[in-house]
């Protein structure tokens, strides 16, 4: 008997744990670990819960039609999977485990104790790289060094992408029964827009195909305009696996014809996979160290809850800023022009600690994912690896002007400001007091300040 312990892998397809252990020899059975305590310490957000919960119940239903039952095993903690792990290699004789790793410190940490474990105890236990399209370690400077800045990184990783072996793994067959049964899959999390967010590989597969056709190739030009649908939303499936960044690239080989690797989306695949490297590169950013504290030990970070508050509520007064965040609370997922827009102003104009920002994102986010959000959060404050430089302050007047030309985002997420004229709309007190409110700062006195602390010290 051999055990395949899912995780953020959700998928039949291109699924290398689930291939290897189903070409082996001998009946297969699936697992995983629900971990609520893990995923309260890890700010995973309730809705992104519950769309995990949705796709492994798909998940569960294409694995029964191949003999392969899904068991669920519950843990409070990773620390606590290899205890449950053994007990089911024991109750089922299983010899063997396979799973695909994941990169943060607590999930490789978890990783080593079930190697050990299971290892002692006869167990062949089998990682692989399913999450990236090159492993981690694999690209490095011309020294052997793991790449800081992103640029020299994307040019090494699309040399060395020709020279490897990209090609999808096909979804395994039906296998020889097992003569366990599948277990029931309780609710997780809290409701989310099963409209916009429909669950499963078949579902993730599918938008991948539309976006191939119609998306892809206007991408460049549509991507940082927030009203328009120019940008793929396949981040909530790919954070959860039920895509996997292979299936993305191979999607753009195919539609984009012959300079498809330069292509502007697959930069923005590479970008995932330079924040993995990054996390095994230099793992002390897992417990929110930064990436250049060097630069963080100029600023004093204000202790302003009720700032912090305003920005959570969508209600600073900025119109752009708040229309995000509304778009953040309804949807789960928020244009990534916007993410930059409000964590520049959380960071840099409200002067809050990065940190708090990351972890709120987080817990709202259906795309949640750690070395992203990680990543993107530390470029904002100007603190991580090829950050914005720290006089790069987005000027959320400016940034509406350039990427919502028409307010139509703004309109559409803060209706309430749809009838006043254009202008006033712009005008942060003008617009604040149309919603009741007074803008949280002065945009031009935030901006000289946040300068000042990032040239001192
Ligand atoms: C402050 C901040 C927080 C972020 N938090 C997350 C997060 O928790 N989860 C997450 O998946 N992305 C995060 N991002 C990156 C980016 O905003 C999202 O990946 C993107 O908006 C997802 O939309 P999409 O699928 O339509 O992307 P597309 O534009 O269609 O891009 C395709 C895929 O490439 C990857 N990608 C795109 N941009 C980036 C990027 N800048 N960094 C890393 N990967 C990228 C994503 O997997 C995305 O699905 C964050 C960015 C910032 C600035």
């Amino acid at each position: 008997m051999k055990l395949v312990w899912f995780r953020n892998d959700l998928r039949l397809s291109d699924n290398p744990a689930l291939h290897n252990a189903c070409v082996a020899d001998g009946p297969v059975v699936a697992v995983v670990v629900l971990t609520p305590q893990q995923w309260r310490d890890h700010c995973e957000a309730p809705v992104k819960l519950a769309f995990w919960r949705d796709a492994l119940v798909k998940l569960a239903d294409d694995l029964d039609r191949l003999n392969i039952p899904l068991r669920v095993l519950e843990a409070p903690c990773f620390d606590d999977c290899a205890e449950e792990l053994s007990r089911l290699c024991q109750e089922l004789s299983a010899k063997r485990l396979y799973f695909n790793y994941e990169y943060p410190v607590n999930e490789r940490r978890r990783d080593i104790r079930v190697k050990q474990r299971l290892r002692g105890e006869g167990v062949i236990v089998d990682g692989f790289h399913g999450d990236l399209i090159l492993p981690p370690g694999s690209v490095l400077s011309a020294k052997g060094d793991p790449f800081r800045v992103f640029t020299p990184f994307s040019r090494a990783w699309r040399r060395q992408l020709l020279c490897a072996d990209f090609s999808c793994l096909p979804a395994p067959g039906r296998q020889s029964g097992t003569g366990t049964v599948r277990d029931i899959i309780p609710s997780l999390g809290q409701a989310y827009d099963q409209d916009l967010w429909a669950a499963g590989e078949t579902a993730a597969a599918g938008r991948l195909q539309r976006f191939a056709a119609a998306g892809l190739g206007v991408y460049g030009d549509e991507r940082d305009f927030p009203a328009i649908d120019g940008t793929s939303r396949l981040s909530p499936y790919l954070a959860t696996g039920q895509l996997s960044a292979r299936q993305c690239l191979s999607a753009a080989q195919l539609s984009l014809g012959a300079d498809w690797l330069e292509s502007t989306w697959v930069t923005e695949l590479i970008w995932r996979e330079f924040y993995r490297h990054l996390l095994v590169a230099f793992p002390e950013q897992c417990r929110y160290q930064p990436f250049r504290p060097e630069v963080e030990a100029k600023i004093r970070w204000h202790d302003r809850p009720d700032l912090f508050d305003a920005w959570c509520r969508g209600e600073t007064g900025f119109a752009i800023v708040d229309a995000a965040m509304r778009q953040l609370h309804e949807t789960g997922w928020m244009h990534n022009r916007l993410r930059m827009v409000t964590a520049s102003f959380l960071t840099k104009l409200l002067g809050v600690d990065w940190r708090l920002g990351c972890d709120f994102f987080m817990s709202h986010l259906i795309d949640g994912d750690f070395a992203s959000n990680l990543g993107g959060w530390q470029w904002s404050a100007s603190v991580g690896a090829d950050a914005a430089p720290y006089f790069r302050i987005f000027n959320p007047a400016r940034q509406a002007e350039r990427f919502d030309p028409h307010d139509d985002f703004v309109c559409h997420w803060l209706p309430e400001l749809a009838s006043l004229p254009a202008k006033e709309r712009r005008d942060p007190k003008r617009a604040a007091a149309a919603r009741g409110l007074q803008p949280v700062i002065d945009y031009g006195e935030a901006r000289r300040e946040a300068l000042a602390a990032y040239k001192a010290g």
